[in-house]
């Protein structure tokens, strides 16, 4: 069981509204910092323990800060992702650049930043010396292919682009090492929003047990293990939590059964996760504009799949509420939709909600990441701004809404003229030759 809250009533929410229109998301400093405790005390047992948040999660420097005072690194995979990770004070070994099918620029990025980098593929090895040069640290992807089995979102890891195989592995170290490599990190990422325990603890068995192989095929000692992210968070209400105590318990009992007879210990731990760090301290707010009563009732909001795309992608619960309406019996069945013209734009499909009328301020919960990260434009549609609710009770704006004019701000206007100008004056036997002879 999961319990749905927000952390403002509904008078405190409409106060906002009016400084802020909706839709907008709001993030809740003090979950935030709360659950970055409660994972640092889980790994406590881990020296070497580090987590980088995946910055592709909440790409915001303001939310990227907080954690950072945390303790916690960032996980980046684009160039982007690396300035926003410096933007918010990191730098070195607390970024992991975890990146796939990466261009020149951004492995120089990386070195510039003195980042990790994680190669993804046997072949960057080449194409890292050539456009970047080998740092001293490095680490590499593994892709257990059959080995492992996967899950819904990210597929059967034999199916999946990314990592090196074993063999690769035990070939590309030597290389790394030959290449005046000196401290090596083996990274892998089989799951997203997996919740279950025994999933996560079979990861770090499998990657422990290949560190230890690789120390005894090729003399390579690896320094740390990076088990990706990929936890789940409890979307639906039904749903349970991951215990992370559990799961370091877990983790700790492989340690001790693999890794020290293998005489790796001490071996770092760093995991890069994300959804779980952030996810349950975000909502998406909304209000009602209409409803509509056809085939079925729908309630028409003014956020749409634009703003948070995940039930249209994947068909993804995120829990609804209604602000003042936390008691009312849920005595209505609706399709919530946004006003794209896609027929997928649907927050949610024959969902049981108490009555709902236009004006009425729509909570859409769990949304705090990959939700207004992975907006998009489509339609003209303009993606919401980000408000930060600190631990003290104030509301910062952390970022703005879109408008019109950053929709247009990649548009050549001056072009625009020109070419404005050149079509008036092209000769009108030429538009005759073009329209045909029909
Ligand atoms: C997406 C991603 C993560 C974070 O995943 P979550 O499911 O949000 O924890 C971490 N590492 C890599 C390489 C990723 O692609």
């Amino acid at each position: 069981m999961s319990v749905k809250t927000f952390p403002l009533s509904r008078e405190e929410l409409e106060a906002l509204t009016e400084l802020y229109p909706t839709p907008f998301y709001l993030y809740d400093e003090r979950g935030i910092r709360e659950n970055a405790r409660a994972i640092l005390r889980a790994f406590t047992a881990f020296p070497g323990f580090k987590e980088h948040f995946a910055v592709k999660a909440l790409p915001n420097p303001f939310v990227l800060r907080i954690l950072a005072e945390e303790g916690f690194g960032a996980d980046c995979s684009s160039a982007p992702e690396l300035l926003l990770a410096e933007m918010a004070g990191l730098r070195g070994e607390d970024i992991m650049f975890s990146s796939n099918e990466t261009p020149a620029g951004e492995y120089r990025i990386a070195r510039r930043l003195a980042a990790v980098i994680n190669l993804d593929d046997f072949t960057h090895i080449e194409f890292l010396q050539k456009e970047a040069g080998i740092p001293e640290l490095i680490s590499c992807r593994y892709n257990p292919g059959p080995l492992k089995s996967g899950n819904a979102i990210i597929g059967r890891p034999e199916e999946a682009k990314y990592g090196f195989t074993r063999e690769q592995l035990f070939d590309g170290y030597p290389l790394l090492r030959a290449k005046g490599a000196k401290r090596f990190g083996l990274h892998t990422m089989v799951a997203s929003n997996e919740l279950s325990l025994d999933y996560h603890i079979e990861t770090g068995r499998m990657i422990f047990a290949l560190a230890a192989e690789i120390k005894a095929k090729t003399g390579v000692r690896i320094e740390f293990v990076n088990l990706g992210g990929g936890v789940g968070i409890p979307y639906k209400p039904e749903d349970k939590a991951l215990d992370y105590q559990e799961l370091s318990k877990g983790l700790e009992e492989a340690y001790r059964s693999i890794v020290i007879p293998a005489g790796l210990a001490p071996l770092g731990v760093r995991i890069e996760w994300g959804r779980t760090v952030t996810g349950p301290y975000g909502w998406l707010v909304s209000r009602a504009l209409h409803t509509k009563h056809i085939y079925r009732d729908y309630i028409g909001l003014d956020a749409s799949m634009a703003d948070l795309m995940r039930p249209a992608l994947y068909g993804a619960y995120h829990h609804i509420t209604v602000a003042g309406k936390e008691n009312a019996p849920a005595g209505e069945c609706y399709d919530v939709v946004g006003s794209l013209c896609e027929n997928n734009d649907k927050f949610a499909v024959r969902r049981k909600l108490p009555r709902i009328d236009p004006g009425d301020l729509v909570i859409i919960h769990d949304a705090g990441a990959h939700g207004r990260a992975m907006g998009f434009n489509y339609n003209g549609k303009l993606r919401c701004g980000e408000l930060l609710l600190r631990s003290g009770g104030d509301v910062m704006q952390i970022r703005r809404a879109e408008t019109a004019e950053d929709y247009f701000a990649t548009l050549d206007m001056r072009a625009l003229a020109d070419f404005e100008t050149e079509i008036k004056n092209e000769p009108a036997g030429l538009k005759k030759a073009e329209m045909g002879n029909c």
